[in-house]
């Protein structure tokens, strides 16, 4: 393989669909890696990438140009696959290792990045399949070599996936004050990111696990991945249904939906001193009586995916226990363009990984 061309699935108008360019790679130098894709999950951030933005409410589009993103895109951030070159400087790692790549990458250099927040960099984002082409390819280009995470026996397809619904689910679950065993952790939006949760959520903490979704195959899938109980939010009087099947002791809402019905379901259905935290990027604006935050004494915060270390104790924790897995929907790198339509049209049960 010549890994001076690479091959890549990008679009070249916002909205567009993506087609298979080729691009010249460079060696890679000083700590620098080239990896072989094998596997790249997709994410429903994919969609909004492709549009060019996040829906900020009030008819307003964040620019994702504005970010720094560029045309040509290659999309596809959560990359699983072999080291193919590796840079002079590079230690620890040899061709033909097994890797998922931390895509969140920052400017590397400031503080923030140097405690392995990157996701967090304050100065520039430098995200592979955002800022800098993404593994919807056949080889991408890692900047750095401490970006890799070695994945030993781990299924490939499976690791890729921790890289952004893995550490996603993980970093906001990881968020919730501890919780005791009659308390209960309400999960709005059972996709690839809000099944992972489920199933993390069910292996780590000792609350009771509700999921709440309207597809009738999400629910049941919930069911197998721990959750005790799954709601239909549309179903007539669901906060009703929802509160007391929970015994009104819902401590916790994980919202992986971020849309204006979600969170107002998460305001509804959380108890006083309960904490709410949003994931999703559906868009729309958040809204609540102000009174609500001292009357009821919540906290209201977000999670965005989450740093390098949690990438590592992610790889670690699923070396070590059986986490509960995820449905995965396994498509050859060519069917990228209907795998994207099936994700906007929601016909998707867990995650799309497409294999190279
Ligand atoms: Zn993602
Ligand atoms: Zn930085």
């Amino acid at each position: 393989m010549n890994y001076r061309c690479a091959h890549r699935w990008a679009f070249s108008s916002w909205g567009g669909v993506l087609e298979r360019q080729t691009a010249d790679l460079a060696a890679p130098v000083g700590h620098e890696v080239t990896v072989r894709v094998t596997h790249c999950g997709m994410c429903h951030s994919d969609l909004h990438v492709q549009a060019g933005g996040f829906d900020m409410g009030g008819g307003k589009l964040s620019s994702l140009e504005r970010a720094g993103a560029r045309l040509p895109l290659t999309l596809g951030h959560e990359i699983g696959g072999e080291v193919a070159e590796i840079g002079p400087e590079v230690q620890g790692f040899s061709v033909g290792d097994k890797v998922v790549v931390y895509p969140w990458i920052g400017c590397g250099a400031c503080p923030v990045c140097e405690r392995g927040d990157d996701h967090l960099c304050p100065r520039a984002s430098n995200t592979l399949g955002i800022q800098k082409p993404g593994g919807y390819a056949d080889v991408v280009h890692v900047p750095h070599a401490r970006y890799l995470v070695p994945i030993g026996t781990l299924d490939p397809a499976r690791a890729a996936t921790f890289a952004c619904a893995g550490i996603t689910a993980f970093g906001a679950i990881r968020k919730l004050a501890p919780l005791a065993d009659d308390d209960v952790i309400a999960i709005i939006g059972c996709g690839g990111v809000g099944m992972t949760a489920v199933a993390l959520a069910s292996a780590t903490t000792k609350a009771r696990v509700v999921a709440i979704d309207p597809d009738p195959a999400k629910r049941e899938a919930a069911l197998r991945f721990g959750a005790a109980q799954a709601f239909d939010p549309g179903a007539p009087e669901a906060p009703k249904v929802i509160h007391k099947a929970s015994a009104f002791n819902i401590a916790a809402v994980v919202d992986f939906v971020g849309s204006e019905t979600s969170s107002a379901l998460a305001v509804n259905l959380v108890r006083r001193t309960g904490q709410i935290v949003i994931v999703g990027l559906f868009g729309g604006e958040f809204r609540m009586p102000l009174p609500m935050f001292a009357l009821r004494s919540l906290q209201i915060s977000g999670s965005y995916v989450s740093g390098l270390n949690d990438l590592r104790e992610l790889v670690a924790l699923a070396q070590r226990v059986a986490l509960p897995e995820i449905p995965l929907d396994l498509r050859p790198m060519a069917q990228v363009n209907e795998a994207l339509l099936d994700l906007a049209q929601g016909r998707v049960v867990g995650r799309v990984v497409l294999q190279a």
